[in-house]
């Protein structure tokens, strides 16, 4: 299991209300929220309206650290210039398997100054949850990051600023033997595809069956919480002014495997879903071998033609790419 020694105190509900006010004091404040339509999202909330667990987002919250459209920087009369720094922000009731999602993501983008300003402006604040039926979370996926962590009688702090807050609050007496809680009674764990399995079953027939029913509309890839590819997009402005803007991208559009002379790498897509998939089990680039999902089943959910990567990864394994 990683990260198992964190601090951790036993809860005690007068101190923690007092932590999360002060939380509020000089940040604003996220939280999930269920809408009329059902679906859970994060919202602006008061102090005053605080959930007391987490819940799973439809919309996850790398959003608020990589948006979907955000300036990286401003060139005018010869100078550079950096973007806004947001304003201070926490969001409570993040769920564990997101907080590994932000350690994914911290790892992917720790040189990268726009990402950790707005790193650096947030506090994550996760806590217990009750696993819905597409969570398959598992602490032994990676570790987690974020600053405190609820539990149902104990708070554990995550980062060094977790920990001030939280002693600052009145917490006291802390542990460092007490594991982190991960649900109990999510479905079992993945099939363990192995990377010479995969690339074995580069032909299997799951990649054709499954890639024409996908529809290629990428919204697996919009909820994922470790999904990150995006271009990169300048705009010049009459007075001479370019911004350049980092824009989301998809892995699942026809063209997002083109380059110059119009050669395209992922023409098909079972290319796309495998290339995907690829990524997902065994990482990318400098994290190679390090799985990237997170299995908060959101992908699944959202895919209207019930594609799931267990589901394939099961039947890799099935078949015996070996
Ligand atoms: S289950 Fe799907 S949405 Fe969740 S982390 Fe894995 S690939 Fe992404
Ligand atoms: S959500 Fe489903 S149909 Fe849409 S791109 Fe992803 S796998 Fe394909």
């Amino acid at each position: 299991m990683f990260n198992s020694s964190f601090p951790s105190y036993p809860l005690n509900q007068v101190v923690l209300k007092d932590l999360l006010v002060s939380i509020g004091q000089d940040r604003v404040l996220w939280a999930p929220r269920t809408g009329p339509d059902g679906l859970c999202r994060l919202q602006l909330v008061s102090e005053e309206d605080l959930p007391s667990l987490a819940s799973l987002t439809f919309i996850p919250l790398k959003k608020l650290l990589l948006p979907p459209r955000e300036a990286v920087w401003t060139h005018a009369a010869g100078q550079f210039s950096a973007v806004d720094v947001p304003e201070p922000f926490a969001v409570i009731g993040v769920p564990l398997c997101d907080l590994q999602a932000i350690w994914y993501l911290d790892q992917v983008f720790a040189d990268d100054e726009v990402y950790q300003s707005r790193r650096m402006q947030s506090l994550l604040v996760g806590m217990a949850c009750e696993p819905g039926p597409d969570c398959r979370c598992d602490g032994q996926l990676m570790p987690v990051a974020g600053d405190i962590f609820v539990g149902r009688e104990r708070v554990w702090a995550i980062s060094a600023a977790g920990d001030s807050l939280i002693r600052s609050a009145g917490f006291s007496s802390p542990d460092t033997d007490v594991m982190l809680p991960w649900p109990e009674g999510t479905a079992e764990k993945r099939q363990n595809l192995l990377e010479e399995q995969f690339y074995s079953g580069l032909d299997a027939s799951v990649w054709e069956e499954e890639g024409k029913r996908c529809l290629s509309c990428g919204a697996c890839s919009v909820v994922c919480p470790t999904c990150y590819c995006f271009d990169m997009l300048d705009v010049a402005a009459v007075d001479g002014t370019v911004t350049r803007h980092r824009v989301w991208d998809n892995c699942f559009f026809a063209e997002h495997g083109e380059v110059a002379g119009g050669h395209d790498f992922r023409p098909g897509r079972a290319n796309r879903l495998r290339f995907r998939m690829e990524h997902k089990f065994f990482g990318f680039g400098i994290l190679r071998g390090q799985n990237s999902c997170v299995r908060c089943g959101r992908c699944h959910k959202v895919c209207p033609v019930d594609i799931d990567l267990d589901r394939i990864a099961e039947q890799l394994v099935g078949e015996g790419f070996s």
